[in-house]
């Protein structure tokens, strides 16, 4: 996806990018999911190149060695994760992007494309999920007729279905304030929540239906299941995100 240059869709053209936006950004994302990818693997390059922080991250490949060690940790979910230690890490001034004591405004906004993303990973998970449970509850005969013409199976089916449609409108919401260059931290952090609820929702009613087989290997769906899963947690947590929205969007007062 490198060499095709998918992933370098928000780095501007200037820099030898394709200069697109968050929206278009997004779709790539969520089509690797959607396929039955896991976009894990490359969700930190779209989203960190578009910026600012590769140049982060490169001096931190330089000082590996030189008071950082990476260590990797494994995990659940189908992509290298590792941690970081620091320890006397001198980063040269020279390095400084933009302005001394602006950093943790530029990491937010990096962050509200980061969420945006997630949200359509989230979508492109649980359409994969919705695709595959309606084809197979089509296909499952039990007793004389497909476990699809059941209601107690169509309804949780078609009940994510609507969830991942609706957190879509969301996702577009963000994404259309993102590139009109407007605060969008709001509609980022909603997106990603209803877009992580609705593809969970999916991927249980997409194991449960499956069955025994939902737990065999070569179906996928418990594969998926599990990379979904991180998305209740990470890149930030549900609880984070109504904590923001009652603070920050509704006023009250702040809780930790
Ligand atoms: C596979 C993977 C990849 C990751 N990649 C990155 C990465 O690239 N960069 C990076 O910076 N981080 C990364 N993370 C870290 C991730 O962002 C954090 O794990 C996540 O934000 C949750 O923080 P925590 O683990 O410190 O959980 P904690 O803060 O310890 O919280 C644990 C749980 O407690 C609850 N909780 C915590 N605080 C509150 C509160 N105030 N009110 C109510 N409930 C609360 C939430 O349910 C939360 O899930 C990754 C994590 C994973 C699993």
């Amino acid at each position: 996806m490198t060499k095709a240059g998918w992933l370098s869709a928000l780095i501007p053209e200037q820099y030898g990018g394709s200069g697109l936006g968050l929206a278009e950004a997004s779709v790539i994302m969520e089509e690797i999911n959607r396929a039955g990818g896991n976009s894990g693997a490359c969700h930190g390059q779209m989203y960190n190149m578009g910026t600012g922080m590769s140049v982060f991250i490169v001096d931190l490949r330089d000082a590996i060695g030189h008071g950082l060690t990476v260590s990797p940790i494994a995990n659940m979910v189908n992509h290298e994760t590792n941690e970081l230690f620091f320890e006397n890490l001198e980063i040269p001034e020279e390095n400084l992007i933009g302005q001394e004591g602006q950093g943790f405004k530029y990491i937010l906004d990096g962050l509200n494309a980061e969420r945006t993303l997630i949200a359509a990973e989230c979508i492109g998970d649980g359409r994969w999920f919705i695709d595959r449970v309606s084809a197979y509850v089509k296909d499952r005969v039990v007793f004389g007729r497909p476990i699809g013409q059941n209601q107690g199976v169509q309804f949780p089916i078609a009940e994510a279905h609507i969830e991942v449609e609706a957190a879509d409108l969301m996702r577009w919401q963000a994404c259309t304030l993102y590139d009109a260059h407007q605060p969008c931290g709001a509609q980022a952090n909603m997106a990603k929540y209803l877009a992580a609820k609705a593809s969970w929702e999916a991927a249980n009613a997409c194991i449960q239906f499956h069955g025994g087989f939902g737990f065999a290997c070569e179906y996928d769906v418990e594969r998926k299941f599990r990379e979904t899963r991180l998305y209740q947690v990470a890149p930030i947590s549900t609880n984070m995100i109504l904590s923001y929205v009652a603070e920050h969007v509704l006023g009250l007062p702040r809780s930790f």
